[in-house]
């Protein structure tokens, strides 16, 4: 895949009117309160600089599911006044996505000015990739930047179709997300070692698979390890376990073993009689899980050596936590997890979501590389899959 893609740096938007794709999927209250603003914050330095530079910029995104119709609930409205608020300028909000009104506000938007669209899948175009609802959001515009890696992977009308009628370029945030996950896949420093974690051990089989051969080490952790031990014929009560994926587990630990990827599984693992934070616990050996008895977490040995592993890298991937992080009394491998990699030196990339929200929460995001804003999206880039809404855009 070529990672060489043209950002706004690269382009002149002096006078021109960008439509500009952001992620600003952000949770709401019941009373339209936005409870995490961080994907808003994350957009601004490219707001700021197109608006610095001169371009009318045109915004839209997609907010929640309203699966192609106008659902007043899913307005991108509190968006538009929170982003007012945060760069302290207007910020109109324009009723259509498409349409006379869109229409009319870009044709009277004037250079250092700014208009939000609203909610791109209020048309039924936007996910179905509808080749002339494509044409219609790029008719509003002389130049397309995108800075909304977490939907890079879909062949959405605003990611890839926009594409097809104008220059495409990336936004700070998508050219960021290139160069330091580009690089690691391409030429990483070494050791290189991937820490692999979460519950859903069939979306990510993939990951590791692609891993093989280019890590130095895995470090399997969170609930896909029952798994992994199940495969080696380890007992595991009745933890979290994917019977369909008993087999290619089985393959990825021969294949890790022929190409000389070292696959690290748990020592130990806290164990709990119930899915409960007030649970009665105990730490056992990891593969030797009693009857009524489901791992919850990581467990102290486990800390301890998988820590000594991340010591040493050069470039660490994590995604995924080391267990359910969500209730205290299982956080711990997670967080011991996040403490080495803030502490290891190395690039380190953490692939959104939970493992993303884990190094927030203890407050170590600025002592990581890099947390990406994609979870589907980051994934796939680290697979070596190539990404519509990055290939569309132009080459350097
Ligand atoms: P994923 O979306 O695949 O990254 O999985 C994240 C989820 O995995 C989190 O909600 C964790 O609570 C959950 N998880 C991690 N470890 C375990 C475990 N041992 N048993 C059940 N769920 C787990």
């Amino acid at each position: 895949m070529d990672y060489m893609k043209k950002s706004v740096r690269d382009i002149d938007v002096k006078g021109k009117r960008v439509l500009l794709r952001c992620d600003f999927n952000v949770p709401q209250d019941d009373e339209k309160n936005i409870t995490d603003d961080k994907r808003i914050r994350e957009a601004l330095p490219t707001i700021r600089y197109l608006v610095e530079q001169g371009a009318a910029v045109i915004v839209c995104s997609h907010l929640g599911r309203p699966k192609g119709e106008r659902k007043m609930k899913l307005t991108l409205t509190p968006v538009a006044n929170h982003l007012s608020e945060l760069l302290g300028m207007d910020v109109k909000m324009c009723f259509d996505t498409v349409g006379p009104e869109a229409e009319r506000l870009s044709r009277e938007i004037k250079p250092g000015e700014i208009v939000m669209l609203e909610n791109l899948r209020f048309e039924p175009g936007e996910e179905s990739g509808d080749r002339a609802f494509a044409y219609k959001l790029a008719s509003l515009a002389d130049i397309y930047v995108n800075d909304a890696f977490g939907t890079a992977h879909r062949d959405h009308a605003s990611v890839t179709g926009v594409a097809q009628f104008l220059p495409a370029v990336c936004g700070f945030l998508i050219e960021k997300e290139l160069s330091v996950m580009g690089k690691a896949m391409t030429d990483p420093a070494r050791p290189f070692v991937a820490i692999m974690g979460g519950a859903k051990v069939a979306d990510k089989l993939g990951l590791i698979g692609s891993f093989i051969g280019k890590c130095d080490a895995i470090l399997v952790l969170g609930g896909m390890a029952y798994t992994f031990f199940k495969a080696q014929g380890g007992t595991i009560g009745s933890s979290i376990f994917d019977e369909k994926s008993l087999e290619l587990v089985t393959g990825l630990m021969k294949q890790a073993e022929a190409k000389g990827t070292k696959i690290y599984l748990p020592i130990d693992t806290i164990v709990a009689d119930q899915f409960s934070n007030e649970a009665n616990t105990m730490v056992v050996k990891a593969g030797q899980v009693p009857d009524g008895y489901m791992g919850m977490d990581i467990g102290p040995e486990t800390i301890k050596e998988y820590s000594k592993v991340i010591s040493q890298a050069k470039t660490i991937v994590w995604n995924g936590p080391a267990g359910v992080f969500e209730m205290p009394n299982f956080a711990a491998g997670t967080e011991g997890i996040a403490q080495a990699v803030a502490d290891s030196g190395a690039v380190s990339i953490v692939g959104g979501g939970d493992s993303a929200a884990a190094i927030e929460k203890l407050g170590l995001q600025d002592k990581v590389t890099h947390v990406s804003t994609g979870g589907g999206a980051a994934i796939e880039f680290l697979e070596g899959v190539d990404l519509p809404g990055i290939s569309c855009l132009l080459d350097k």
